[in-house]
């Protein structure tokens, strides 16, 4: 069976972009527009790895995390912002990757084949 990512971002190009590139890779992907509806998927979907924004209005991406990691604590879980600052940010240490947003995915798509690969 596919692997299954949800992309959670607030600009909804970048969630379409995300799709698009990563559907190519040979992943499924599910979209969540906020903070809110990600954890909703969560509980209702099979997910195996998850793309998060921190900045989002609403419940920011740090607070996602925080929530995400109690509930499903081995669920792998990737921030992505354009603020290279938060990876020093404390709330941001339990995520399993940190990517600086870009246009170029290649960076993105290598950490999720690193990490979905060893979960195969
Ligand atoms: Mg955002």
């Amino acid at each position: 069976m596919k692997k299954r990512i949800l992309v959670v971002d607030d600009e909804e190009g970048l969630r379409l972009l995300y799709k698009e590139e990563l559907e190519d890779e040979g992943w499924d992907v599910d979209l969540a527009a906020s903070g809110e509806e990600s954890l909703e998927r969560l509980e209702k979907d099979s997910i195996d790895l998850v793309l998060l924004d921190i900045k989002m209005p609403g419940m920011d991406g740090v607070e996602v995390l925080r929530r995400v990691k109690e509930k499903w604590k081995d669920l792998p879980v990737i921030l992505c912002t354009a603020y290279p600052h938060y990876k020093h940010d404390f709330g941001t240490w339990a995520s399993d990757a940190y990517i600086t947003k870009s246009s170029d995915l290649t960076e993105l798509k290598q950490t999720i084949k690193e990490i979905l690969g060893k979960k195969r």
